[in-house]
């Protein structure tokens, strides 16, 4: 697949970290299956991982376990 950011990357499956904000923190979900853009190092997430990556950020919030929160 061809990147949509940069329009000239190719997409290939890799790990890529996902972050995002929970609440009142700064939540990095570590080793998550993705296809990354070999130029711009975009990230595509299918619907499945998408789902799973915004779970663990929420239970990481609550847990600090397999994710790094960065209260903010
Ligand atoms: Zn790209």
């Amino acid at each position: 697949m061809i990147c949509v950011i940069c329009k000239t990357g190719n997409c290939k499956p890799g790990k890529t970290h996902f972050s995002a904000f929970v609440k009142d923190a700064f939540v990095v979900v570590k080793n998550v299956d993705a296809l990354i853009c070999e130029n711009c190092g975009e990230a595509y997430y299918d619907t499945d991982t998408a789902k799973h990556v915004h779970e663990q950020a929420l239970q990481g919030y609550n847990n600090a376990s397999d994710v790094e929160v960065m209260k903010v």
